[in-house]
């Protein structure tokens, strides 16, 4: 249960809280992991991978940390705030269109130093743009002197996996604690780099927990086996004593709504009801849609009246300001807004 790598141990435990309100409007009895309050760079889940991979980064003696994704991303903003506090120049790379304002998470990755890279996508496929920019922007710092680690896509590589098995053992005891052995964790399924550290946490300590995963976006088969393919791996390359098989993945893939980060009005009233009964903010990206498959899941009788249910809060608030999102809040909620 203990693996032979560092890591920096800067993040404090993450409360487990019971949500009465919620409970009581949905029928069951639901609790938020609260790693949306991870303490640097506003939080977030990205920050238990970057435990591990800032650690790594170091111990190779790194001056900088170069990441991709959209250009809105959490864990790019997560990512800028590690190298900020651990004095390592920092890069976001994103095909990605400029979206006409420095808004959300862009401008809070600028205020930690971070530099910004978007290219505009060229209708070649995304893969082949995003590598052509890495290669690019690494010969540039790396003909400046830098030495630079990369960090992939949302963290989620074999090392990063292990900041969710950490969260598993962590919740794990907070559930025994709280007497909720035998509930039903929900977390987000993005690039499934919590699902992984999850699922195999939870196995290898035999907890009573049960795993399901929402999809915020497309999953298809070849995702399910990619996913199976990584889960080998990590658990290979730690030597986990855990039997991966698809027939206990849990993931639901039936809540999209529509594709990754597009706005939605289920979504926004998941939001909505999560701020105005517990006066806690969830992302329009992530686990606002994840939380309206919550609720759909009840509804639908998928998640039984009284069941136990601990959703993972994963952060990413500052999407709230993403122009797209943004001006849909605004038209629902200028109503209450008084210009005397
Ligand atoms: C990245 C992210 C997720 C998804 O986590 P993965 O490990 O990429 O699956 C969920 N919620 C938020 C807020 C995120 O930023």
């Amino acid at each position: 249960m203990s693996f032979d790598v560092n890591k920096l141990n800067i993040l404090y435990e993450t409360p487990l809280e019971y949500m009465p309100s919620i409970s009581k409007e949905l029928g069951i009895e639901f609790y938020l992991k609260r790693d949306d309050l991870t303490p640097l760079g506003a939080g977030g889940n990205k920050l238990r991978k970057l435990e591990y991979l800032v650690q790594d980064a170091i111990d190779q003696g790194a001056t900088m940390l170069i990441t991709v994704g959209g250009g809105q991303t959490n864990h790019g903003r997560q990512t800028a705030a590690m190298a900020a506090k651990y004095g390592m120049k920092c890069a976001i790379l994103a095909v990605d269109e400029y979206p006409g304002e420095l808004t959300a998470n862009m401008l809070l990755d600028r205020l930690f130093g971070c530099e910004l890279y978007l290219k505009k996508p060229d209708g070649r496929p995304g893969s082949v743009q995003m590598n052509e920019l890495i290669a690019d922007v690494t010969a540039k710092y790396e003909a400046e002197g830098e030495k630079v680690y990369f960090i992939p896509m949302g963290g989620s590589n074999v090392l990063g996996a292990l900041g969710y098995y950490d969260c598993a053992v962590e919740l794990d005891r907070q559930a025994k604690e709280m007497g909720l052995e035998g509930a039903r964790v929900i977390d987000t399924v993005g690039s499934t780099g919590t699902y992984t550290g999850l699922y195999l946490g939870l196995k290898d300590i035999k907890s009573s927990l049960h795993l399901t995963g929402i999809a915020i976006m497309p999953f298809s088969e070849k995702s399910l086996a990619q996913l199976e393919n990584h889960l080998n791996e990590v658990k290979d390359h730690f030597g986990m004593d855990v039997e991966v098989d698809r027939a206990d993945f849990d993931i639901e893939l039936g809540y999209v709504r529509g594709g990754y980060n597009l706005p939605s009005e289920e979504v926004r009233k998941a939001v909505g009801l999560m701020a105005s009964k517990e006066g806690i903010l969830m992302d329009p990206c992530y686990t606002g849609k994840a939380f309206a498959g919550i609720i759909d899941m009840v509804r639908e009788g998928k998640i039984k009246q009284g069941e136990k249910v601990i959703f993972i809060h994963t952060g990413g608030m500052p999407g709230l300001y993403t122009p797209a999102h943004r001006v849909e809040f605004e038209k629902e909620l200028m109503d209450g807004v008084h210009i005397l």
